[in-house]
């Protein structure tokens, strides 16, 4: 990026205090990617930027590059769409929360990916629409890796190719996919999944929102899938996600109540 003015379309995935009043903010832009930025004088000023730089806004944005920062500086920022459902129900706010931090742990600063953009911004609008949390969700995850080429190997083994008819398959992040009994043996941490969930996932993992939105999913696949994922995008970062904790918190207290 050279020096000078420039206007994005953005998502804001982060949104931190900085000094006295400014913002240090990071945004997945559909034009150029994840970049971060400063917002002078964010919090003192509330009428330059009218709360438009919550987490998980759509804005227009613009913003001023030097070569000498590596922070741009927030010039200005408009409102396209807030989320208003997500913001206000923590079901939706936790789920919302937790495809950004997805995002922003799975991506690197200055690579441009409109489709991640594109992915980001539509699931956030489903599940501020009411979509379903739990199947959206595990969509989300397997869009995601497929558009920035994760995808895990989920027709047959992923070690010697062959397809072997076994109802009940085990799947290791290590290896990247799904192995066989006789490839899986001494391979750690093997997590059971159907014949039917690797067969759904690899086909979500191509196809758009819209398609998405019309497969019919049972709750094995949904659980299944949540954890092969989960343990896949786990290895893939090298931590847990915050916001997953929160999650799984969430879901023993309601289970508990
Ligand atoms: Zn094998």
């Amino acid at each position: 990026m050279k020096r000078g003015l420039f206007k994005a379309e953005a998502i804001i995935l982060n949104s931190l205090d900085y000094g006295e009043s400014d913002r240090i903010l990071t945004f997945y832009t559909l034009e150029h990617g994840k970049i971060r930025g400063i917002a002078k004088g964010a919090r003192r000023s509330r009428k330059r930027f009218v709360g438009n730089l919550e987490p998980m806004s759509h804005i227009d944005l613009i913003f001023f590059h030097t070569e000498k920062s590596e922070l741009m500086r927030v010039e200005d920022a408009h409102l396209i769409e807030s989320f208003p459902n997500l913001k206000v129900d923590i079901d939706r706010l936790s789920r919302g929360c937790y495809l950004i931090e997805l995002v922003s742990e799975m991506t690197r600063e200055g690579q441009a990916s409109p489709p991640v953009f594109q992915l980001l911004s539509g699931f956030l609008k489903v599940l501020d629409n009411g979509g379903d949390l739990d199947v959206f969700t595990r969509f989300f995850e397997i869009r995601l890796l497929a558009v920035l080429g994760y995808l895990p190997h989920l027709a047959g083994c992923v070690v010697c190719k062959n397809r072997p008819d076994e109802p009940l398959k085990k799947f290791s992040s290590e290896r990247g996919g799904i192995v066989c009994r006789s490839c899986g043996i001494g391979v750690p941490g093997l997590v059971p999944v159907s014949s039917g969930t690797a067969g759904l996932l690899a086909m979500a993992a191509k196809l758009d929102l819209d398609k998405l939105s019309r497969l019919k999913v049972s709750q094995a696949f949904i659980d299944e899938s949540e954890r092969l994922l989960y343990d896949f995008i786990k290895f893939q970062i090298g931590k847990e996600l915050k916001t997953k904790r929160f999650l799984d918190k969430m879901r023993s207290a309601s289970v508990r109540a």
